[in-house]
């Protein structure tokens, strides 16, 4: 029988990744997307386009994580086998200009989804994507047992997801886990997270688009995946007979100021010349050191990522410059070059 997954946050970088395996395995996917004026779809676009397709497994659903009624009435609708709670405001930064609507989203969104989930009396088995954020000042290696000391209204919102996903379990027996994921990256991630904005600039630098790209904290240590790996990951979760909350991490460390050398030096760049200061992209505290230890996950499940830092950092480089070329900008703001060459 096919089996059918509810993914909510549809349109980000895991949604989307997430869509696509789902779909390569012969799942039925019915995605959550919010009513935007502007078009909020493009990452899932090469999927929606077959909807007019007898055979299309793709559905996306207008929906908010503020709207409980309307999650209740999508989970009886698609009667979902597995729920994946990918939805919220993602960027840390953000969530200290906007701590109230951060919680909205990823804190009492989730718990709306669950509670929604347990009041329809489907049975599915349900993920919650939590972050590494959750272990803030905690040191590292952070792992399953390491507490939770979230230094961000983002990180406290992913706990409470956290406890109340817990919570559900224990009290009502829904099959629920929590992924507690470190950083993921791809061609995909949104451009305000420092390794896209580092990947964008270099583009567009090498283009001779821009001179510099304005940077805050480059000491943060951070453990930086491949975000289609960690979807795979995801999945694996909730295939496991008894439900785990796991740590997905590369166990590597790189500073963002490795992240910078290593992007511009794959492009032929210098980065001290092009990087600059900017105190506006400092937040008020900071998360100073995250590496996960995911020997669990391998245990368990036979998860171990195979793409590491120099790879990562390849893939992005090597995306932006493309996508630069597709965006048909690279010789048109260069009026010092003729029109023909592009
Ligand atoms: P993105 O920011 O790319 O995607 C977030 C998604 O949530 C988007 O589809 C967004 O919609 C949607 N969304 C936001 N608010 C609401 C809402 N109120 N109702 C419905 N949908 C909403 O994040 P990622 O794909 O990178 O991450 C997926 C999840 O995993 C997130 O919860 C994130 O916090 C978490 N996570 C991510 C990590 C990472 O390194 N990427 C690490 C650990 C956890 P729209 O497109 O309209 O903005
Ligand atoms: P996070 O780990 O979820 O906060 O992911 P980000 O990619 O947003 O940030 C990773 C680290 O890069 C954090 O320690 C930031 O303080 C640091 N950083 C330094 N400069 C910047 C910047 O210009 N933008 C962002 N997003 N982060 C920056």
């Amino acid at each position: 029988m096919t089996k059918r997954a509810l993914i909510t946050g549809v349109t980000g970088q895991d949604g989307s990744y997430l869509a696509e395996l789902l779909l390569a395995k012969g799942y039925e996917v019915h995605g959550l997307a919010r009513r935007t004026s502007s078009v909020n779809t493009s990452r899932v676009e090469h999927l929606v386009e077959d909807t007019h397709d007898p055979d299309c497994r793709f559905f996306l659903h207008r929906g908010d994580l503020s709207d409980g009624g309307r999650l209740l009435a999508l989970l009886q609708q698609v009667r979902p086998d597995e729920v994946y709670n990918l939805a919220a405001e993602s960027y840390v930064g953000a969530s200290f200009e906007e701590p109230e609507h951060a919680g909205e989203a990823a804190g009492i969104g989730a718990v709306r989804l669950l509670e929604a989930l347990r009041m329809s009396g489907v049975g599915a088995r349900f993920y919650q994507a939590g972050s590494s954020e959750m272990y803030g000042a905690e040191p590292p290696p952070q792992s399953e047992g390491t507490p939770l000391r979230p230094r961000s209204p983002y990180g406290a919102a992913k706990a409470y997801a956290h406890w109340l996903t817990t919570t559900y379990r224990e009290s009502y027996g829904l099959h629920a886990v929590n992924g507690i994921l470190f950083n993921h990256e791809s061609p995909r991630r949104g451009e305000v997270f420092v390794t896209r904005k580092i990947t964008r600039a270099v583009a567009r630098i090498q283009a001779g688009l821009d001179d510099f790209v304005y940077l805050g904290n480059l000491d943060a240590v951070r453990d930086w995946g491949y975000a289609p790996e960690y979807v795979e990951g995801m999945w694996r979760m909730l295939q496991a007979d008894e439900p785990e909350d796991l740590v997905l991490a590369t166990g590597d460390s790189a500073t963002v100021r490795e992240f910078v050398a290593a992007a511009f030096d794959h492009a032929g760049l210098d980065w001290e010349k092009h990087v600059r200061f900017d105190r506006r992209y400092v937040r008020p505290v900071e998360v100073d050191a995250l590496v996960g230890d995911a020997s669990r996950a391998e245990a368990r499940l036979g998860w171990k990522p195979q793409v590491r830092f120099a790879e990562l950092v390849r893939i992005m480089v090597d995306a932006d410059i493309e996508l630069l070329k597709h965006e048909g900008r690279h010789w048109i703001d260069r009026p010092d070059l003729p029109a023909w060459q592009g």
